[in-house]
Formats: structure tokens, sequence, C-alpha cells
């Protein structure tokens, strides 16, 4: 039988566990996930290459993990809102994750909008069911059941690897047949350097908390791969001096923290030992400035550094 292939857009509010499932069904960590909102910022491909199994055919499924719906107030969140429009146009199947241990809120409504202007098939994920009694999960589907026509709803767990079976099974049937898009070997577009950046950047929002997480940024000043070490060099930018003391924190310990975690991150992206020198500099108001933000989206300096088309 031919192979099946498609896009496929996760879909959801912030921390609904978007790129965690983008993790589990590409079986390593393609997108940095935290405990905080916001924590993608750009949309990203995970390419799964799935083989001829009894009921299932090959497929090659791509998935695109997204930045999480809000209402954008800064140029910081257009720009992540654009991402997400941009992974919903011509996409031939949408997740939507709904955090079913959460109250249903006013946001999913925003999100439904988007579901409904794409027009697209779409399926809703009921995540995080290892944290809910499944009494609860009945009237939840009722209430999205009226919300929208879902192709399915399917109740998961991202985190413990719960019900995904069933989800790949589901996708695959939902799938035309198609041509291979992206060779066998590839596993995710993001450039490694970007990779790199988003590391460093997870474990500060890992070690931070309040306003700091979404006030940094993080790019990557250089890189240099050795024979054996992978010299790279990095700025945290913060928005504040406030900010910038906690990152370096007393005697440089909290820096210190950051780095060593992401040194070792690094380490199993690049393959190698990695020296890794970080630096934290103040750029005020940073969000708001179109510029920064663009110098932040790789896909726009690919493009730069590709030029203007030809004639
Ligand atoms: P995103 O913003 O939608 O990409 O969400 P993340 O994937 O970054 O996850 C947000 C938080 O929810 C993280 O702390 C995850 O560990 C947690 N999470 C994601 N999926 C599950 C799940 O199935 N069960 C539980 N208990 N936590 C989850
Ligand atoms: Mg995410």
């Amino acid at each position: 039988m031919a192979l099946r292939s498609g896009f496929v857009c996760i879909l959801g509010r912030p921390n609904a566990g978007k790129s965690t499932l983008l993790n589990a069904l590409a079986g390593e960590k393609l997108a940095i996930v935290s405990p905080k909102p916001q924590t993608t910022r750009n949309r990203l491909l995970g390419i799964l290459n799935l083989p001829k199994i009894k009921g299932r055919p090959a497929a090659q499924v791509v998935l695109i993990d997204t930045p999480g719906v809000h209402k954008a107030d800064t140029a910081l969140g257009r720009q992540m809102m654009r991402e997400v429009r941009e992974a919903l146009r011509g996409c031939d199947l949408i997740f939507l994750i709904a955090d079913a241990s959460e109250k249903t809120n006013p946001g999913e409504r925003f999100v439904l909008q988007l579901l409904e202007a794409a027009g697209t098939p779409a399926f809703l994920l009921l995540n995080k069911i290892d944290r809910i009694d499944k009494q609860d999960l009945l009237p939840l589907i009722e209430h999205y059941r009226q919300q929208h026509a879902f192709r399915e709803i399917m109740p998961i767990s991202a985190l413990k690897k719960q019900g995904l079976d069933a989800l790949l099974n589901a996708t695959v049937a939902g799938l035309r047949e198609g041509p291979r898009y992206f060779p066998e070997d590839q596993v995710t577009d993001q450039p490694l350097r970007f990779m790199v950046a988003e590391a460093i950047r997870e474990q500060v929002l890992l070690a931070t908390k309040e306003e700091v997480p979404h006030a940094t940024s993080v790019l990557i000043e250089q890189f240099e791969e050795g024979k054996k070490l992978t010299r790279i060099a990095a700025v945290i930018y913060c928005e504040r001096d406030g900010q910038k003391a906690i990152l370096v924190g007393r005697g440089g310990q909290m820096l210190k923290k950051i780095g060593t975690a992401a040194r070792l991150e690094i380490e199993t992206l690049v393959h190698k030992r990695v020296f890794l020198a970080l630096f934290v500099k103040v750029k005020a108001r940073w969000r708001d400035s179109d510029s920064f933000v663009e110098g932040l989206d790789w896909r726009l300096q690919l493009e730069q550094m590709a030029g203007p088309p030809r004639e």
C-alpha cells in the first residue's frame, strides 16, 4: 500500500502539553518543555516515519508544534501568534489539545475560533488524564462535543505516554496517500544552533520564576565545532537590571547552575564535549521591539542569508 503523509498542527492554549506530546510521539526531545506558560515561541517540526504494521499502512506524519494560543500584547506575542497561523495554513489535520485537569476557560473559545476559521479536520485530545478521575472525563467530552464537530475525541497523557498508539492509528487513518516530504533520517527542521539556544532558555525557565522567564531570550554569539570540543558563547537577554541580578545570582551562582545544566543538555545534542560561556545582558523592553524579535526568528535569518529570490 502506498505511503500516507501529511502535516498535523498541534494547537492549544499555553501549557496544555503540546510540546510534551510532540516529544512523546517523536520519541526524542525536539521541543523544550516547562511548567511555565509560553515556553514555545516558534513553530517547529517533528517528523515521524512510521513503518507499516498490521492494520496500519506506512506513513510520514509531520507534526507542527506551535506556541500557545493567547491574546498577544507585545511584538513577541504577535510574532508567536503569527507562528500559530502559519502552522495552521495548509495543514491536513489539527490536534486540538486541551488540559483535562483544568477547568475550561474563556481562552478556549479563541482556540475554537481559530479551528473553525481553518476549516481543517480536527481531533480533540484531552490531555493529562493521569491527573483526573475517569468520571470527570464524560462531562468534558460532552462540553467539547457541543463546541465543534471533532473527527475524534481522545483522552491521552502525553507525559505518561497513554493513548498514543490509538492516536497514531487514527492519525494515519485520517491522512491521504502522499509523498515523503522529508528524508527518512530527518527528525526536525530546527537548526542545531537554535536547539542549543532553546536548551539554554529551558534551563532559565526551570530555574527562575514570575516575570523572569517571560522576559528572557537567548542568542548564540559563537558556535565553533572543533574535533573534540564545541565552543559556544551565548547571551541571555532580559529586560531589567533586577532580572539580570536574579539570572546572575549571588556570586554568579545562578548563572553557573543554568550553565552547567544547559551544557549537559547541549552535549547530548551535539554529541561532543561542550565549552559553554554564558553572558547576561539587559535590553529594555525587547519584547516590544519588532527588530529584536525578528532577530530571534531563525527562519527569517535563513531567508536573509539566502538573499532575495533570483529572477
Ligand atoms: P505547551 O505549552 O502546550 O507546549 O506545554 P508543555 O508541553 O510545555 O507542558 C506544560 C506542562 O504540563 C509541563 O510541566 C509538562 O510536564 C506538563 N504536562 C504535559 N503533558 C502532561 C500530561 O499528560 N500529564 C501531566 N501530569 N503533565 C503534563
Ligand atoms: Mg510548547
